[in-house]
């Protein structure tokens, strides 16, 4: 027996909620639900969830450290490319964004690099997000990017709504994953690392190298978080209670 406040509670929460999620829950599809603005706006959907808050972005590597190779580029060139299109939706969304590095000559063989300086650096800045971007390396015929994280709720739904997005992006199915990676397991802070795609794989290669596509990428990254962002205002009876039966929508 289900009492008739308690319903018409849960029911104003979930109308508020959709609200707020606008084309997120109305849509109804498993991602990519917001559409990348074709000019240099955000959608009114996006609103201010970033608004305020402090965003790390970590391009893997860097100095003397080059990463994977691809044929054309290393991957920390890559990293960095994909990490500035990545800064640009967060600041469009109002956020503050901070960068471990963000200029082409910091990738330089008499540069230090240090990871564990760079974990430093990062867990003074308290940030409420650290986005790592790397790419994956293996066999040639390997593709599609993959996310990761340590170990939290926080991170693991972070990482689980950016993967989600980047599926319905690029069309795979890699899923989301735990890693033991030193500044994903040391950051005070919810932290993912965005394997953007195989560096190794010609093809995919070439495509991050488009610049078009690493808009279209860091996109559905952005939104992802957006996405995680958004449950953060759930009521929590609405994420820990099983669906209410009694909305069924049925056709
Ligand atoms: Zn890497």
């Amino acid at each position: 027996m289900v009492q008739r406040g308690a319903w018409w509670g849960r029911l104003l929460a979930i109308f508020a909620v959709a609200l707020l999620m606008g084309g997120f829950i109305l849509s109804g599809r498993a991602g990519g639900q917001a559409t990348k603005p074709q000019g240099q706006g955000l959608p009114p959907m996006v609103g201010d969830l970033l608004r305020g808050r402090t965003v790390i972005i970590d391009p893997g590597h860097g100095g003397y450290d080059p990463g994977a190779r691809g044929r054309q580029v290393t991957e920390a060139e890559l990293n960095l490319a994909i990490a500035l299109k990545l800064r640009k939706w967060f600041q469009l969304a109002g956020a503050h964004v901070l960068m471990t590095w963000s200029k082409p000559s910091q990738i330089a063989s008499n540069r230090k690099y240090r990871v564990q300086q760079r974990l430093t650096w990062i867990n003074q800045h308290k940030a409420d997000i650290l986005i790592d971007i790397h790419c994956n390396s293996g066999a040639s015929s390997y593709h599609g990017p993959q996310t990761f994280y340590w170990e939290g709720a926080a991170s693991y739904h972070l990482a689980s709504d950016v993967q989600q997005e980047l599926q319905y992006f690029t069309g795979t199915s890699r899923g989301v994953k735990r890693i033991n990676q030193y500044v994903l397991r040391y950051a005070k802070m919810p932290a993912i690392n965005v394997e953007v795609g195989f560096i190794t794989n010609g093809r995919e290669e070439q495509k991050l190298l488009n610049p078009t596509y690493e808009e279209d990428l860091t996109w559905y990254i952005f939104i992802g978080t957006e996405r995680w962002l958004v449950k953060g205002r759930w009521p929590a009876e609405l994420l820990e209670a099983p669906p209410p039966t009694d909305l069924l929508v049925r056709d």
